[in-house]
C-alpha cells in the first residue's frame, strides 16, 4: 500500500523545493523526483533548485492517496456513510457475477448499516470465502453477457464467436 503522506502539513500557498517536500513528508528526494518526472506532479524545472507550488503539491498526493484508499483488504468494503473500509457486519456478504472475470461484492457496514458495495475479482473469490460467508447470487444473464471482454474469456465454450454456434 502507498505511504500516507501528512497533507496537512502542506500549505497551499508556500513554493517548495524538493529537498523541502522530501522533509516535510519524510520521503526521499528521489520520490519527490520522480512523481515530478513521471507522476505528473506540477513544478517550474526551468530554475534550480526546482519549485513546487503547495496546492500543486496537495493536490497531487491528495489524488495519490484517494487511489491508495480504494487499495481495501480483499474481504473489506468501503463505506461512504463512515468514509473508512469496513468488514461486512455479521461477516457475510452478496457475490453477484458480472463480467466472466469480476463481481460484485455486497455487505452492509457494521457500524451505521449503509450497504457497501465493491467490485472483486473472481479469482480472488476464494480467499474472501476464507475470511467472511460470501452468498453467491445469480446474475441477470444480459449483464453477465453484457461487459464480457471477449479478449479475456478464457472458458473454451465462450471463446465461440457471436451469434449462434455453427458445430451442431
Ligand atoms: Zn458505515
Amino acid at each position: 500500500m502507498a505511504k500516507k503522506f501528512p497533507t496537512i502539513r502542506i500549505k497551499s500557498h508556500f513554493i517548495y523545493t524538493v529537498w523541502e517536500i522530501s522533509h516535510l513528508l519524510g520521503c526521499h528526494k528521489k520520490t519527490v523526483i520522480r512523481w515530478i518526472r513521471h507522476q505528473g506532479l506540477t513544478a517550474d524545472t526551468s530554475v534550480k533548485p526546482w519549485l513546487i507550488e503547495g496546492h500543486e503539491l496537495k493536490a497531487f498526493i491528495g489524488a495519490r492517496q484517494s487511489k491508495a484508499r480504494c487499495k481495501l483488504a480483499l474481504h473489506h468494503c468501503y463505506c461512504f456513510g463512515c468514509k473508512s473500509p469496513r468488514e461486512p457486519d455479521g461477516k457475510i456478504a452478496d457475490y453477484t457475477h458480472q463480467t466472466t472475470s469480476s463481481g460484485q461484492l455486497i455487505g452492509l457496514c457494521p457500524s451505521c448499516g449503509s450497504l457497501m458495495h465493491k467490485i472483486v475479482k473472481r479469482k480472488d473469490l476464494e480467499s474472501i470465502r476464507a475470511k467472511i460467508e460470501v452468498t453467491l447470487q445469480q446474475a441477470h444473464p444480459r449483464i453477465v453477457s453484457r461487459d464480457d471482454p471477449p479478449s479475456n474469456v478464457t472458458f473454451g465454450d465462450e471463446a465461440a464467436p457471436h451469434g449462434k454456434a455453427q458445430h451442431r
